[in-house]
């Protein structure tokens, strides 16, 4: 994907991200304090979603593009960065989206285990990032994330815990 795809791709999941962390369809009454809270979690949400999603990227800048920002440990780093240094919370979403994106949406897949290896893993969907589709097939994946992160979020286990609040409670357990 582009540039603009992925900042669409962001802004569009921290809006229904922001919505999935605050709005239980079961219980949400639209008052003045939920739609305030509703504001505030997109908004905490919405910076650090789009600079991940733009962060991958910088790799067409120097070493190798869709290999050396385009890897687990990469994002194994931003996954640990807000546990160890309290610091960066939520950038990992956008890092993550911006995988899923080139994987699924694009003809050009990614070096998942870089730099251990250079083999560049894609799922056989997607279209050329220059197509006139590129923007719907965004919106397609954007919505089919949403929908597995509702489903995780309802079902499974909340997702509305910062990963420093999560370590914090685990390590007082232990
Ligand atoms: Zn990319």
């Amino acid at each position: 994907m582009n540039k603009k795809g992925h900042v669409l791709n962001a802004i569009l999941l921290a809006l229904g991200l922001g919505v999935i962390l605050t709005v239980d369809p079961r219980t949400f009454e639209p008052t003045v304090d939920s739609l305030f809270l509703l504001a505030q979690k997109i908004g905490q949400l919405s910076l650090p979603v789009v600079l991940g999603a733009l962060f991958p990227d910088v790799d067409t800048a120097f070493g190798k593009h869709r290999k050396t920002l385009h890897n687990l440990p990469v994002l194994i780093a931003f996954l640990a960065f807000p546990i160890v240094f309290n610091n960066l919370h939520f950038v990992w979403v956008g890092v993550a989206t911006h995988y899923v994106l080139d994987m699924v949406g694009s003809k050009r897949g990614i070096a998942l285990f870089y730099p251990l290896s250079s083999q560049e893993y894609d799922l056989p969907t997607g279209v050329a990032t220059s197509s006139k589709h590129a923007d719907a097939v965004t919106v397609v994946i954007t919505v089919a994330e949403l929908g597995v992160l509702a489903g995780i979020h309802y079902y499974l286990i909340s997702l509305d815990v910062s990963l420093a609040d999560a370590a914090a409670s685990l390590g007082a357990m232990v």
